[in-house]
């Protein structure tokens, strides 16, 4: 198998996947940069991830115009990937998720950080975008590259970011790895928002955080990748 080949039947496995934990219904997205040509990803067309196959997917230049489309209509929103892909030379997979419980931390000021040693590779603490700073009135998509640019440089260096009134993103060195972090940012969210309706919390500290995504190695994310492709109706990949 090539390494393109390995990286399609990923990104088929990863859309189930997201569909199956709730982290995408809909809407909501995941790529993979391209494994021969870092200048180029790989997304499906616009399609709810459930149902994407093989031949949904399109590969993209950064500036989101398409190799191939073969007449596939796009996702709008798929400059968060190339703006992503082109400041940040780490990430191999960037997901874009509308999930129901990070959306309250994106309106109310309320920081989102990881009180569970699962969630430590969401980050420190999660960031917010606010499209409105910027660019105004629009339909809160990120429909041009000017608009993907300003969330890349508000994500910076950081595993995940919140989008005001809209989702989340949230990048990683392949993926397993981005799937991980979108599934426990979700998880995250919904336990902060249980645990600060009993109290006061006692977050991770920076340093718990930093020596746990340390110790985030493959055999943890193949563990989940496992279960969660199983769960979803396919194999794990060797
Ligand atoms: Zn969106």
């Amino acid at each position: 198998m090539s390494r393109l080949d390995f990286v399609l039947e990923e990104l088929i496995t990863a859309n189930r996947v997201l569909a199956h934990e709730g982290i995408v219904d809909s809407f909501g997205h995941i790529s993979a940069r391209h494994p021969d040509n870092p200048q180029h990803y790989l997304l499906s067309r616009a399609r709810a991830p459930e149902r994407i196959e093989r031949d949904d997917i399109v590969e993209y230049r950064l500036d989101g115009t398409a190799i191939d489309d073969d007449g596939r209509a796009p996702y709008t929103e798929r400059f968060i990937h190339g703006a992503i892909y082109e400041a940040r030379r780490d990430v191999h997979a960037v997901v874009h998720n509308h999930s129901p419980s990070v959306i309250p931390f994106g309106v109310t000021g309320t920081k989102l950080k990881p009180l569970l040693h699962m969630c430590a590779s969401c980050g420190h603490e999660v960031p917010i975008w606010d499209s409105c700073e910027k660019f105004g009135d629009t339909t809160l998509l990120v429909s041009d590259m000017a608009m993907g640019r300003d969330l890349a440089q508000l994500l910076g260096a950081r595993p995940s970011a919140l989008m005001r009134g809209h989702g989340a993103t949230v990048v990683g060195r392949s993926v397993r790895h981005a799937v991980f972090i979108a599934v426990y940012l979700e998880l995250g969210a919904k336990l902060q928002m249980q645990a600060m309706a009993m109290g006061g919390i006692k977050f991770l500290s920076p340093g718990e955080v930093d020596k746990i995504t340390a110790r985030v190695n493959d055999y943890t994310l193949d563990r989940a990748w496992e279960n969660w492709a199983r769960r979803a109706g396919r194999e794990m990949q060797a």
